[in-house]
């Protein structure tokens, strides 16, 4: 199996770093380095800027219709060579090769909807006070993006910003993660097969602080889009707010589940447990935090642990792995911080618990019962394969607790009463909320947080609009 090295993709031209800089890519799988990317320094960053700034005027005064065919040629592009791509992100991220093929075939359902969508971007005219006078009111491009994506979703991350800005009329200069560097380079190897124009979108790679701290106050970047954690988030968005740029937060949840005494038990066993371990539970809607009424959760509790014991771990590549790797070493001891605190605190554990193996990062799917309110657990998010099971009285209870934390990402709930759904609809402080379902993203919703977990949307049209500035033009007949 082959992994490429990575390089910078700026001005329409692949290249190596102007220094020669370079960081090794591990497999998380197996702890061994399998490659190496690209590290850009200031003289990179002054020739990516500089060509967003170029890249950007010539898509905006493309006709849309011609940036439009341009972004369906990338989607056509990605879901031909989605096997190639997912065996290089597994390589890189370690998820199953199954979740990584789906992640790669999405990306081109999402380029193409935002696609779709970029041909409606309209203004208005409104009637006039004065009848002499017609007056406009005008959506513009916002101008170059500066994007920060993370590894758990190496490809969807980069394509949900880069898809939006594009549809918007944006240039977009990324800096994708540098532990899974190779696949979302694929993306935009895509859109520069499919012909964007040079500096349209660019690729860097280095020290995030460094990259973030220079692009962001930049006078060319227009708007900024960040998807990781909630402290890094606000370090971002406080220095776009000292600089007035617009800003995209896509931040940390811990997803509650909710599953009330009516609930269909059987369904909320099979999705909350499958939902789980998805991505090794290394996903910003994660479910996390389940509540559970106390009538059923002794049943809710060992079904779960059931299907967790069940689940095969293993390398991403090998044939029937429901579950891979963590995606780093700081993600075991960050479980293993988390286990240790809950447990000494009184949390049982149902199953799991320990590191697997000393090679890769590898970690038991892991159910816990009876975590108090005080484990660390159930107030920072995990991003991990670990459950934590509470139990509940009074519905308003649960709904009290699921809205204790300062998050606001997904939620879930499992009930069969109307009741129930609207009080829940109506009270849960969560950007997503799923009854009687998993979630089921798509780009035509909107995808986003509440409180600390961001603001802005990454679908629907509620994510280009975000890309673009209103401006009032009224012309006097004189
Ligand atoms: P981290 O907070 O160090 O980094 C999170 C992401 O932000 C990484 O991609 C990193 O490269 C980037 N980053 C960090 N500092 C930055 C800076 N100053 N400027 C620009 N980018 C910066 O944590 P981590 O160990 O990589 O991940 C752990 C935590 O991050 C998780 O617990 C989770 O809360 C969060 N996370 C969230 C998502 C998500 O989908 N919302 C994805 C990945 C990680």
């Amino acid at each position: 199996m082959t992994y490429p090295n990575t390089q910078l993709f700026i001005a329409g031209q692949w290249q190596d770093a102007a220094e020669g800089k370079t960081l090794a890519v591990f497999n998380p799988a197996t702890g061994k380095e399998i490659g190496r990317v690209a590290h850009a320094t200031k003289v990179d960053l002054d020739r990516a800027l500089d060509a967003a700034q170029k890249g950007f005027e010539a898509w905006r005064d493309m006709p849309a219709a011609e940036r439009a065919k341009t972004m369906r040629r990338a989607a056509a592009l990605m879901r031909e060579r989605a096997e190639a791509i997912a065996a290089i992100m597994v390589q890189e991220q370690g998820k199953p090769l199954a979740e990584a093929k789906v992640e790669t075939m999405a990306s081109a359902d999402i380029i193409e909807w935002f696609a779709d969508e970029s041909l409606r971007v309209y203004g208005r005219i409104v009637p006039s006070r004065n009848l002499k006078a017609t007056q406009m009111v005008l959506k513009d491009p916002v101008g170059p993006v500066a994007a920060f994506t993370p590894w758990n979703f190496p490809i969807n991350q980069v394509v949900r910003k880069l898809a939006a800005a594009l549809g918007a009329g944006c240039s977009i200069l990324v800096k994708a993660p540098e532990e899974t560097p190779a696949s979302p380079a694929e993306l935009i190897r895509a859109f520069a097969d499919a012909g964007v124009p040079a500096g349209t979108v660019g690729l860097v790679y280095g020290d995030p602080a460094e990259i973030s701290n220079y692009l962001i106050p930049h006078p060319i970047i227009r708007k900024v889009t960040f998807t990781g954690s909630t402290p890094v988030g606000k370090q971002l968005a406080a220095l776009a707010g000292k600089h007035m740029k617009r800003v995209t937060m896509e931040l940390g949840g811990h997803a509650p589940v909710i599953v009330a005494e009516d609930a269909d038990l059987e369904l909320a066993i099979k999705i909350g447990s499958g939902a789980k371990f998805r991505n090794a539970g290394q996903v910003c809607i994660s479910p996390t935090r389940y509540l559970v009424h106390e009538s059923i959760r002794a049943d809710f509790a060992a079904a779960f642990a059931k299907y967790a014991q069940g689940l095969k771990v293993g390398d991403g590549l090998t044939a029937g792995t429901q579950m891979g790797p963590l995606a780093n070493p700081r993600r075991i001891t960050a479980m293993a911080d988390l286990l240790a605190d809950a447990v000494q605190q009184g949390a049982k554990v149902l199953t799991g618990g320990e590191r697997i193996g000393n090679e890769g990062n590898f970690f038991q799917p892991t159910v816990l019962n009876d975590v108090p309110l005080s484990a660390r657990i159930v107030n920072e998010e995990p991003f991990g394969p670990v459950a934590a099971i509470r139990g509940f009285e009074k519905i308003e209870d649960a709904i009290a607790e699921a809205n204790r934390l300062p998050f606001g990402l997904a939620g879930y709930a499992f009930t069969s009463s109307l009741k129930n759904a609207h009080l829940l609809a109506q009270r849960l402080e969560v950007g997503m909320l799923w009854i009687n379902q998993a979630a089921a993203p798509a780009a035509e919703l909107p995808f986003g947080g509440l409180k600390d977990s961001g603001y802005g949307s990454e679908g629907g049209p509620e994510a280009i609009e975000a890309h673009l500035n209103t401006r009032l033009v009224s012309i006097m007949n004189v």
